[in-house]
């Protein structure tokens, strides 16, 4: 612990309580913080994990369903290389291909890794880890049936792989702040010296001094009404990114997942579908023959997504509504109960239906967030987006873009992509460690953290913040969702300019700093806006269709002009664009037929 006293006088409204110093910090405790921080304690660093929830087990990866994706071959042939063009396929061509090379190796060491820590697999009858199928993984380079990959532990995948690593960092003594929400990162220029956080349960600053700081704070799917993702979800780590003079990537693409549960978006994994479950309208058709007659229900998710919603607006959806159903019955009990437990207790106590007994009422939600804070192979943050390291700066999990996704991530590609680069920014962290120095506290280092508070709590008009969030959630639901058209776009950003103004007459009317939940709500919001915005003018600005990303008056795919990632720079004074190439290390891009 450090004098605290260097930064106390230039901090205007929020005092500074501690300085904490460890040799790496790491902001976030899901599956990509937890692999990282496992491999730099295990290397002997003093290693640090916050989170700004009560404990690291609420992590939004403990929701993760289905399964995590490696081509093990416990039941049937499969290759890496298989995985490799499903994956780049899949991402409509966008995937940078060195890193879906490495993404889909990995995978294998990082899913045996797990399972010598004790993660309880779902097991085949010869006692290897039971895989099943999901969409978009197929034999033979596309030209076979789906393959059984993904490796799960009933419905419960993420709950059991967090809890698996959880155990591993408390065994090895990495210290764990909760409660503890990141709020600014001090750097200087393209150095980064730690972060700032407000202690949300005691009140005040703390600054953290780290030689290395991994940003893993996840996605930003509360910028949408119907989602699937946490309420932690608020894109607090590309926010701060942005503020540290970093750009987004390929923000457009954000993914909407076909099932969720009507109509509060709560996720009916795909594993449904990968053990035999169908999409039914309301003709009692299955009416994926007619968008992915090779594939049907196990098409990707941005071609199942746009199919469910062009059902309902074609006047398909169950009697005539905004739904469709999801049938699994042919299952029968026994296969329910044990492999999707979860999401029987869910439509049970959620939807009053007994996916035994009846089809659940399911529409597309919002889900993933393909694009994010960019980085090499390795999760070193790219100050530029492209080549300039960013110091002692690191970002892996779903706030990053490394780009294995691409325009559209896989099912189950998520999860891997989370460990596989978070354990690669671990070994990269040790690796870079005696090169990366300690910077000194600069006097105002808290200042933006503080501003960032004052700023809400400073306001004196009379919105409420939950006002100015519904908007926002309709706004981001109503025009850039499945699909896009340059006049919902156009509206959007008219919606965010207003959001800003509305952003500088609020009023929350608890002034204090400890447990005040409107305060935490006010700034994700801010982080949410900041988000929707670099979505918005991403899908704007990408005239062509591409993955997740559907313009209605742009339909085509258009290699010519947008095989490029998108990188978006913003601050005080506006945004601009930049692009980089797509690696194409290996497969050339063809037309996407599933
Ligand atoms: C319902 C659901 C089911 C899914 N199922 C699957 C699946 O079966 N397979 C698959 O591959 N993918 C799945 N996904 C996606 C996958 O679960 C996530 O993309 C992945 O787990 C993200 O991991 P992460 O480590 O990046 O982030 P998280 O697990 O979300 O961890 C983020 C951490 O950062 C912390 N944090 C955030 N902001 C701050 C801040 N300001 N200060 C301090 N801490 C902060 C959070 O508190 C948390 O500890 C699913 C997603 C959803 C929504």
């Amino acid at each position: 612990m450090e004098d605290p006293k260097i930064l106390t006088e230039n901090v205007v409204d929020v005092p500074l309580r501690n300085v904490h110093k460890h040799d790496v910090i790491i902001i976030g405790a899901g599956l990509a913080g937890l692999w990282a921080a496992i491999k730099c304690k295990s290397a002997g660093l003093d290693t640090a994990c916050m989170t700004k929830l009560s404990m690291p087990q609420r992590s939004h990866s403990t929701a993760a369903q289905g399964g995590i994706a490696a081509s093990l071959g416990s039941l049937e042939e499969d290759h890496w290389e298989w995985h490799m063009f499903d994956t780049v396929k899949g991402s409509d061509f966008l995937a940078d291909q060195d890193a879906a090379e490495i993404l889909v190796k990995d995978a294998i060491t990082v899913v045996r890794e797990y399972e010598h820590m004790g993660a309880p697999f779902s097991r085949t009858p010869d006692g290897l880890i039971a895989q099943r199928k999901f969409g978009g993984h197929v034999k033979d380079f596309g030209r076979g049936g789906p393959v059984l990959r993904a490796c799960y532990a009933a419905d419960r995948t993420g709950h059991v792989l967090l809890h698996t690593l959880w155990q591993k960092a408390m065994e090895l003594g990495v210290r764990f702040y909760t409660e503890m929400f990141a709020v600014s990162l001090i750097t200087d220029g393209p150095k980064c010296a730690g972060v700032v956080t407000w202690d949300t349960k005691n009140g005040g600053l703390h600054a953290f001094k780290a030689k290395g700081t991994l940003i893993a704070t996840g996605g930003y799917g509360r910028a949408w009404k119907i989602t699937a993702t946490s309420y932690s979800y608020t894109a607090d780590g590309q926010y701060m990114a942005l503020r540290a003079g970093v750009p987004l990537e390929d923000m457009e693409f954000f993914q909407f997942h076909p099932t969720g549960l009507f109509d509060r978006g709560i996720l009916m994994t795909e594993g449904c579908r990968g053990e035999g479950g169908f999409l039914i309208n309301d003709l009692g058709e299955r009416f994926m023959k007619d968008y992915a007659p090779a594939k049907m229900e196990l098409a990707p998710r941005d071609i199942v997504s746009r199919a469910i919603t062009s059902e309902i607006e074609a006047g398909r959806g169950i009697k005539g509504g905004p739904y469709i159903h999801l049938d699994i019955r042919h299952l029968g009990a026994e296969i329910i109960n044990t492999r999707l437990p979860q999401i029987r207790e869910i439509s049970i106590k959620f939807a009053g239906v007994d996916p035994i007994q009846e089809p659940i009422p399911i529409v597309p939600t919002a889900h993933y967030s393909m694009g994010g804070i960019p980085t090499d192979i390795d999760g070193r943050v790219l100050f530029d987006g492209k080549s300039q390291i960013f110091a002692g700066l690191y970002a892996a999990g779903e706030c990053a873009c490394v780009s294995v996704h691409g325009a559209n991530r896989l099912g189950c590609n998520s999860t891997l992509d989370a460990s596989v680069f978070g354990r690669r920014c671990g070994i990269a962290i040790v690796k870079d460690f005696p090169n990366l120095e300690h910077l000194p506290l600069e006097e105002d280092s808290a200042k933006m953290a503080s501003e960032e508070i004052g700023f809400i709590l400073n306001q004196k008009g009379s919105i409420k913040p939950v006002e100015i969030r519904d908007e926002l959630q309709a706004g981001m639901q109503n025009y850039v969702a499945v699909f896009r058209e340059e006049k919902g776009l156009s509206k959007m950003v008219s919606v965010i300019g207003d959001m800003h103004n509305k952003m500088s007459q609020m009023y929350i009317s608890d002034k204090t700093l400890a447990y005040n939940t409107t305060l935490m709500e006010a700034m994700e919001l801010r982080h949410l806006i900041a988000a929707a915005e670099a979505v918005t003018y991403g899908a704007l600005s990408r005239t062509e269709s591409r993955g997740a990303q559907a313009r209605r008056d742009f339909p085509k795919r258009d290699d010519e002009n947008w095989l490029k990632h998108t990188l978006y720079f913003r601050d005080k004074s506006g945004f601009r664009f930049d692009y980089k190439d797509v690696n194409l290390s290996r497969f050339v891009p063809e037309e996407r037929k599933y």
